[in-house]
């Protein structure tokens, strides 16, 4: 018998990758996001028609790339942001994979504009399917615009497992708002077919929450803040009697990352504990600084779980923090120690 083994073709790849790094709508704009985050973009604007099903788009005024850049950006595994495997260690990018580009491009027709401070003109390049179909030069300001349409085009078994429009634009919502709330210092905006949904002009934590969640969020807000050699927190607990019924605003961030940690939120959860009303939920906005060699980001390839080396420390660290701020709280409402 002869031999059969083959290597898959790029654009059979990167399909295959994509399904791993792209769910549905909210998917390409967290990637998006981030890259423009990672291209030091300044403000952000994210427009969408359809809940992301037909555009999703994404302007950063960020460093922009040149025109050999612009085309590398959608080969597979490749990334500006590390070089050997030990930078894999020590991350400061939210980006490193080099595999997001690649994967949107291989199931929706992409198109980028970008520019650098120094190039004269931008470049335009479209893409579908993998496949380049026009590159030309363009005039634009520094920075970068990507859109992204028809996600799914190529593969109508992904296209009809999206759920309505309704259940999409809340997945986007949920993703825009991890990262604005990750970010406080950079300015968003989202617009649905037209609405603008959010305008968040760059602040600090407490009123980046409060732009998001409204303006009675902030007098529940009480402020968390430790720091120790294993990590640095801040951030906020929602007061006991504004706790809820669902799990709604509940956020960790690890290094400006959102992050998903059903041990951290035990550990919340015990610091509540005797103040909760059954069945409710504390909302926390918890932002944690370690030491990027302590933690593994790369167990998952959307990056919202990982792994901490001393999660028992950090666990007592945390929840003793917060038994603190809501003891403080608790023992002198009066005194205005919050503000
Ligand atoms: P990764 O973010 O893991 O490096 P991506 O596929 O998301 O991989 O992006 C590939 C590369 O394209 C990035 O490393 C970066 O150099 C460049 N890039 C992507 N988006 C932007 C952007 N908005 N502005 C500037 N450069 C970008
Ligand atoms: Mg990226």
């Amino acid at each position: 018998m002869s031999d059969i083994i083959q290597l898959l073709p790029d654009h059979v790849a990167n399909q295959i990758a994509a399904g791993e790094v792209v769910q549905r709508p909210a998917s390409v704009i967290k990637e998006l996001l981030e890259n423009s985050i990672d291209a030091n973009a300044r403000h952000i604007q994210v427009v969408i028609k359809d809940a992301g099903k037909t555009l999703i788009q994404v302007i950063d005024d960020g460093t922009g790339m040149s025109l050999t850049d612009a085309r590398m950006s959608f080969e597979r595994h490749a990334t500006s942001k590390i070089k050997i495997a030990d930078d894999l260690f020590s991350l400061k990018t939210k980006g490193f994979r080099g595999e997001a580009l690649a994967s949107i491009a291989a199931i929706a027709h992409v198109e980028l504009k970008t520019k650098t401070e120094v190039d004269e003109v931008g470049t335009c390049i479209k893409i579908e399917g993998s496949e380049v179909t026009s590159q030309e030069a363009c005039v634009m300001p520094k920075g970068t615009c990507i859109s992204v349409k028809n996600l799914f085009y190529n593969i109508p078994a992904r296209r009809n497992f999206l759920k309505s429009d309704n259940v999409e634009t809340r997945h986007v919502i949920d993703e825009f708002q991890r990262v604005a709330l990750a970010h406080p210092g950079i300015s968003f905006s989202l617009t649905h077919n037209g609405n603008e949904l959010f305008q968040l002009p760059p602040t600090n934590i407490r009123q980046r929450i409060t732009n998001i969640f409204g303006g009675k969020t902030n007098e529940k807000l009480v402020p968390v803040e430790e720091a120790t050699g294993i990590v640095k927190i801040k951030g906020f607990v929602g007061k006991p009697e504004y706790s809820k019924k669902s799990r709604g605003e509940q956020f960790f961030f690890v290094n400006d990352r959102f992050i998903k940690s059903p041990y951290l939120n035990h550990a919340v959860v015990a610091a509540f504990e005797g103040l909760l009303k059954e069945r409710n939920y504390p909302s926390y906005f918890l932002y944690l600084e370690v030491d990027p060699k302590s933690i593994d980001i790369n167990i998952h390839p959307t990056k919202t779980e990982i792994k901490f080396d001393d999660e028992h420390s950090l666990y007592a660290i945390l929840k003793s923090a917060i038994k603190h701020s809501l003891g403080q709280f608790n023992v002198a409402p009066l005194l205005d120690f919050e503000r």
